[in-house]
C-alpha cells in the first residue's frame, strides 16, 4: 500500500531502490532461568559474545581506508573502546549472578534500563550515544546467538530502513551499498545525521513509524532535499522519480560548474563565498564545491564526539588540516561552542532549564579556562607552523569584557607561545546586546561574522530546536534585518569585514538581501556554494540595494519574505536555473 511521509531532510540526494529493514526494536529475547552451575558458563557465554563484537569492529576498522581517517574511525574507536568498558559487562554479569537468568536476557534488560534513562533527555547528542549503546548490545546479542555480526548484504538498489542508526551503522551500510538511510527518529544536529551528510548518503530522520510501515523488499524512494519519503509508489510515479534522480545527477554536474564561478555580482561587487564546516573530512567537499575560504569551522563536533577532550595534538592536527586545506587567506576557526543544543558526553543538559541561555560559547570557555588556553595554543601552532594567519572566531559574546577577556587569554597564550601576532579576532554577532553593541565590538575586533541561527533565536525569543516555533523562526523579520543593518553600519568606520555564517546565508532569497545590506562575506554548507556563486553572478548590487532599501520599510516578516520573493522573481529569473526558481518559490 502506498504510504508518503515528510520527515527531517538530512542529506542529499535521490533514491529509488528496495527496503533493507534494520529491525532492530522488534528483536525478541526470552528470559530463561538458569542454574547455579550455569552461572558461569553463561557468564564466559556472554564474554566471548563480546570478544566476537570486538573482533568483527576491529576488522570494520581495518576495512576503513586511510583516507576515510577522521570521524569514522573515532566513532569505531569509541564504539570498540564502549565494548572494553568494564560498566557494560559488570551489569549483564551482575544480572546473569544475581538473577540467574541468561545472557541474551541481562543484556536486553541492562539495555532498556539505560534507554529508560535516556528516554527523556532531551540533547540530541546524548540520545545519539543511546543510539551506539544499542548498536552494541544489538551485535553482542547476533553473537550471543551465533547469528554473527557479519557485513550486511546488501543489494545494489538497497535503502536502509531503521528505527534509529548510530554512526556506525551510518559508516558501515554506506560502504555496503546503501543509497539512502531512513530512520523514525533522529533529527540534524545527530551525530548520525552528521556522518551521512560527511559520507554523502540521502537521508531522511524523524519519519516517526517508517519501520511499521516498511516490509522488507517494498519498493521506496527518498528524496533527501525534501525529507520526502514514500513507500511503494504506484507505477506511473516511477517514471517521474527516474527523472528526478537524472536530474539530480544533471545538477550535481552543472553544480560543479557553478563552483568555479567568481564570488562576484554581475556588476562587479566582490562578496566572498565561504564553507561552514564541521569536520574536517568535509574540506574536500569545500575544494570542490568552489569555497573561497573557511568562513566557521565548528570545533565543538571535534570535543563531542567523545567522552573526553580532545588534547592540543588532536586538536593542531585538525586545525592544520583545516588551515591548510585551501588556497585562501581566509581560514576562520571557531572556539569551543559548546552548551545550548551541543554537549559532550557526561554533561547533564535536562538538569539546566534553558540550556541556550546557559553555558554556552564563550562563557564555557572563560570558565573552564585551561580548555580554552588549549584550543587557542592548538589553533596558534598550527597557524605558525603553516605560515597563515588564522581568523580565531569566539561565539555567543554578549558585550565587550568577554572579548577583552578573551584576547588577553589569546595574548598571553602567544607570549607563551613566542608567536608574533599572526591571528586575527574575530566576534560571532548572535545576541541582540552584540548587536546593539556592534560598533563597540567593532573597534577591538578584526572582523565580525553575524550567526543568524541564534541571532534569530535571541532576538525573537524562539527556541531553535523546537518543533512547535518553528512556524515562527525566520531569516525575514524586520527585526533582524534592522540588526544586521545597524552591524554592517557599526563596521564600517571600522573598516574590518561582516560575514553572515547562519543557514541564511546559503538560502537563496537572502543572498540579495544580505548584499544589499552590504554583507561582504556568506559563509554556508558546501553544498550551497556552487548555488550561489551562480545566484550572485546573476543579480546586481544595485538592485539588491534597492531591495534591502524597500524591504526596511516593511513592518512583517511575511511582507518581506513576499516582497523580496516576488523582486528576485522579477529581476532575475530569466537569467536562473528553473531548480533555482523553485527553490526560491518553495522558501517563500
Ligand atoms: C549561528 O548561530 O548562526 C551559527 C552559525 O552558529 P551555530 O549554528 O553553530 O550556533
Ligand atoms: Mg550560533
Amino acid at each position: 500500500m502506498r504510504v508518503e511521509r515528510k520527515g527531517i531532510p538530512i542529506s542529499g540526494g535521490i533514491a529509488l531502490g528496495r527496503v533493507v529493514l534494520l529491525d532492530r526494536s522488534r528483536m525478541i529475547v526470552e528470559r530463561k532461568q538458569i542454574d547455579q552451575a550455569s552461572v558461569s558458563p553463561e557468564k564466559e557465554r556472554f564474554m566471548s559474545a563480546v570478544g566476537r563484537s570486538k573482533a568483527e569492529l576491529l576488522s570494520i576498522k581495518d576495512g576503513t581506508s586511510s583516507t576515510e581517517e577522521g570521524d569514522h574511525l573515532h566513532i569505531l574507536n569509541l564504539n570498540i573502546m564502549m565494548l572494553e568498558d568494564e560498566l557494560l559487562s559488570s551489569e549483564v554479569l551482575g544480572l546473569i549472578e544475581t538473577e540467574k537468568v541468561n545472557a541474551e536476557w541481562a543484556v536486553n534488560s541492562v539495555l532498556s534500563r539505560k534507554s529508560e534513562k535516556f528516554r527523556n533527555v532531551e540533547d540530541l547528542y546524548m540520545k545519539e550515544r543511546l543510539a551506539d549503546i544499542y548498536y552494541l548490545g544489538e551485535r553482542i546479542l547476533r553473537n550471543l546467538r551465533g547469528t554473527g555480526g557479519e557485513a550486511p548484504r546488501l543489494g545494489k538498489d538497497a535503502v536502509l530502513v531503521a528505527h534509529d542508526v548510530s554512526a556506525v551503522d551510518v559508516v558501515e551500510y554506506t560502504k555496503h551499498g546503501a543509497m539512502a538511510i531512513v530512520t523514525d527518529i533522529g533529527a540534524s544536529t545527530s551525530h548520525s545525521a552528521i556522518v551521512a551528510k560527511s559520507v554523502g548518503v540521502a537521508a531522511v530522520m524523524g519519519l516517526e513509524d517508517i519501520t511499521l510501515r516498511a516490509c522488507p523488499g517494498d519498493r521506496i524512494f527518498v528524496d533527501g532535499f525534501s525529507g520526502t519519503v514514500i513507500l511503494d509508489p504506484g507505477e506511473h510515479e516511477l517514471e517521474g522519480f527516474r527523472k528526478l534522480k537524472s536530474d539530480y545527477a544533471a545538477l550535481e554536474k552543472k553544480l560543479l560548474d557553478y563552483a568555479k564561478l567568481p564570488g562576484r555580482t554581475l556588476d562587479g561587487r566582490e562578496v566572498r563565498v565561504n564553507a561552514n564546516i564541521d569536520l574536517t573530512d568535509e574540506l574536500g567537499h569545500a575544494v570542490c564545491f568552489g569555497a573561497e575560504g573557511i568562513g566557521m569551522y565548528r570545533t565543538e563536533f571535534l570535543f563531542t564526539k567523545s567522552a573526553h577532550f580532545p588534547g592540543e595534538k588532536e586538536q593542531y592536527e585538525s586545525y592544520k588540516n583545516v588551515i591548510t586545506a585551501l588556497d585562501s587567506p581566509i581560514v576562520t576557526i571557531r572556539t569551543l561552542d559548546i552548551g545550548g543544543d551541543k554537549f559532550p558526553a557526561g554533561m547533564e543538559p535536562s538538569r539546566m532549564l534553558n540550556p541556550a541561555l546557559g553555558l554556552r560559547g564563550i562563557r564555557y570557555s572563560l570558565r573552564d579556562v585551561e580548555t580554552f588556553e588549549t584550543q587557542i595554543r592548538a589553533i596558534l601552532k598550527a597557524s605558525a607552523s603553516a605560515g597563515k594567519k588564522a581568523r580565531i572566531l569566539l561565539p555567543m559574546i554578549s558585550g565587550i569584557s568577554e572579548l577583552r577577556k578573551s584576547k588577553e587569554i589569546i595574548s598571553e597564550v602567544a607570549s607563551g607561545l613566542g608567536v608574533g601576532p599572526s591571528w586575527a579576532v574575530g566576534v560571532m554577532i548572535e545576541t541582540p546586546s552584540a548587536a546593539i553593541m556592534a560598533s563597540d565590538i567593532a573597534a577591538e575586533s578584526d572582523f565580525l561574522s553575524i550567526g543568524t541561527n541564534d541571532l534569530i533565536q535571541y532576538t525573537l525569543a524562539i527556541d531553535r530546536v523546537n518543533e512547535h516555533v518553528s512556524y515562527l523562526y525566520s531569516p525575514f523579520h524586520p527585526a533582524l534585518l534592522k540588526l544586521i543593518t545597524g552591524v554592517v553600519d557599526a563596521a564600517r568606520p571600522h573598516g574590518i569585514p561582516v560575514a553572515v555564517c547562519g543557514e541564511m546565508a546559503g538560502q537563496l532569497p537572502c543572498v540579495p538581501l544580505l548584499v544589499g545590506l552590504g554583507v561582504g562575506e556568506l559563509s554556508m554548507n558546501t553544498h550551497s556554494i556552487p548555488k550561489v556563486k551562480k545566484l550572485l553572478s546573476s543579480i546586481t548590487e544595485k538592485e539588491s540595494k534597492e531591495i534591502a532599501s524597500a524591504s526596511l520599510g516593511l513592518k512583517t516578516e511575511a511582507e518581506i519574505r513576499d516582497f523580496v520573493t516576488r523582486e528576485v522573481i522579477k529581476k532575475w529569473g530569466g537569467a536562473l536555473p528553473p531548480e533555482f526558481i523553485e527553490e526560491i518559490v518553495l522558501s517563500s
